[in-house]
C-alpha cells in the first residue's frame, strides 16, 4: 500500500487495520463542538492503538465538553497543541466534512502523510486518503465496534463504554430508526464485557446541571410551530447565552423536546454563535423530508433525518431562508406524496 494515495480510496476495515499496523504515531480528531459520537470515537479508537503500544494524540478543537468528562480515559482529550504534532497518520473520526474539524486541530495535524476519515454522515466528500464511510451506522462508534472486534484489536474499558455512549447518544438512547438489531448486539456485546449499563446511562443522562434547564425554559419562552402543525422551531439567543452562562454543550439533545410533539415531522433549532453565525439544527421523523438535503442547500450536512448548517447571520435572515427551504419541501410532500 504506498505512503500518499493521490485519490481517495474507499477502504475496507481490513485495509484500514493494515494501515494502523504499519504506523507508530497517531493523530485521532473530531468535529468542532463534540457531541458523544465525536468524543466516544476517539476515546474507543484511541485507546485500542494506546494499548497496542502506539503513540496517539487525542485532539478536539473545542476540548472535552464538561457533559463528557465523566467518560473514562477522558483526560486524554487535549485541545490544538500551537505546533504541529510529528504524526505520521491523522484519522478524522465523525466529522462530514474536513473544515469541522476547526483549523487549529488542522494545523495540528498538517505533518501527517497519510489521512483516515471514518464516519457515517453520508454528505461525507471522502476527504481522507483512506475513507471508511457507512452511511448505514448509526454512530461513527458502532463503525469502530466492528473494526475492533473484526481486526481483533484490544477492547480496553475505556474502548468499551466510549462506544456505548458513541452509540446511545447518537441514537437518542438507541430509539431513532437508524438503531438495529446489530446495535443491540453491540450492546449487549459491550455489557458482557464489563460495561456497567445502569452507571453510565445515570452519567450520560441523569446528570444535568441546572442552567440546562434553564436554557429549556427560554427556548420553551421562544416556542413556535407553522399553521399545519408539522414544524415546530425554536431558538436561542446571544443574550440568554451569556444571562445563563451557558456551554455549547448545553442544548444538546434539546431538539428532541420539540421533535416529539405529536403532529410534528420537523423540528429546527436556531442559535446564534458568539462569532455571529448562526447554528441550525434540524431534526425529521418522516425519511421523504430529508433533511440532510436542505441542510445541504446552505452547505451544512449530516443524515436524512438529522442534520445541521452554520450560516452567516443575523438570526432573522437564517431563518426565514431555512424555514422557506423546509416549507417547500414539506408542500412537494404534501402535493405529491412522494
Ligand atoms: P446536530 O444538530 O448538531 O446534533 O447535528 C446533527 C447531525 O448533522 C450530526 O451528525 C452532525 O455531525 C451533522 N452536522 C451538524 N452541523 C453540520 C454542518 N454544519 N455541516 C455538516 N454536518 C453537520
Ligand atoms: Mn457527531
Ligand atoms: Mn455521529
Amino acid at each position: 500500500m504506498s505512503e500518499t494515495a493521490n485519490t481517495p480510496v474507499d477502504a475496507s476495515i481490513a485495509e484500514i487495520g493494515e494501515i494502523l499496523k504499519a504506523h507508530q504515531s497517531f493523530i485521532i480528531l473530531s468535529h468542532i463542538r463534540p457531541d458523544g459520537d465525536a468524543i466516544g470515537s476517539q476515546l474507543a479508537l484511541g485507546f485500542a492503538l494506546m494499548a497496542l503500544g502506539k503513540s496517539v494524540r487525542l485532539i478536539n478543537e473545542d476540548g472535552l465538553p464538561e457533559n463528557l468528562a465523566f467518560m473514562k480515559g477522558s483526560d486524554r482529550i487535549e485541545t490544538p497543541p500551537a505546533e504541529p504534532l510529528d504524526v505520521e497518520v491523522a484519522i478524522a473520526l465523525d466529522t462530514a466534512t474536513k473544515p469541522r474539524l476547526g483549523d487549529n486541530a488542522l494545523h495540528a495535524a498538517s505533518k501527517a502523510k497519510l489521512w483516515l476519515n471514518i464516519d457515517h454522515h453520508i454528505s461525507n466528500p471522502k476527504y481522507g486518503d483512506y475513507n471508511l464511510i457507512d452511511a448505514t451506522s448509526p454512530a461513527t462508534g458502532q463503525i469502530l465496534y466492528d473494526l475492533i472486534t473484526e481486526l481483533g484489536l484490544p477492547m480496553t474499558p475505556e474502548s468499551r463504554d466510549a462506544i456505548y455512549v458513541a452509540v446511545s447518544t447518537d441514537t437518542g438512547s438507541f430509539q431513532y430508526p437508524s438503531t438495529t438489531a446489530k446495535t443491540y448486539e453491540m450492546a449487549a456485546d459491550l455489557i458482557r464485557k464489563g460495561l456497567n449499563v445502569g452507571e453510565i446511562n445515570s452519567k450520560t443522562y441523569d446528570d444535568s446541571p441546572y442552567r440546562r434547564l434553564e436554557l429549556m425554559r427560554a427556548l420553551l419562552n421562544t416556542l413556535e410551530r407553522s399553521d399545519d402543525g408539522i414544524v415546530a422551531h425554536w431558538e436561542l439567543h446571544d443574550q440568554t447565552r451569556i444571562d445563563l452562562d451557558l456551554r455549547p454543550e448545553d442544548s444538546e439533545g434539546l431538539i428532541d423536546v420539540i421533535r416529539a410533539i405529536r403532529g410534528v415531522q420537523i423540528a429546527v433549532f436556531f442559535e446564534e454563535l458568539p462569532d455571529g453565525k448562526i447554528r441550525v439544527s434540524m431534526r425529521s421523523k418522516d425519511k421523504r423530508i430529508d433533511v440532510c438535503q436542505i441542510a445541504m442547500q446552505f452547505k451544512g450536512g449530516g443524515h436524512a433525518l438529522a442534520a445541521g448548517i452554520r450560516m452567516p447571520g443575523p438570526l432573522k435572515d437564517a431563518k426565514a431562508l431555512v424555514l422557506e427551504a423546509i416549507t417547500q419541501r414539506v408542500n412537494e410532500v404534501k402535493s405529491t406524496g412522494l
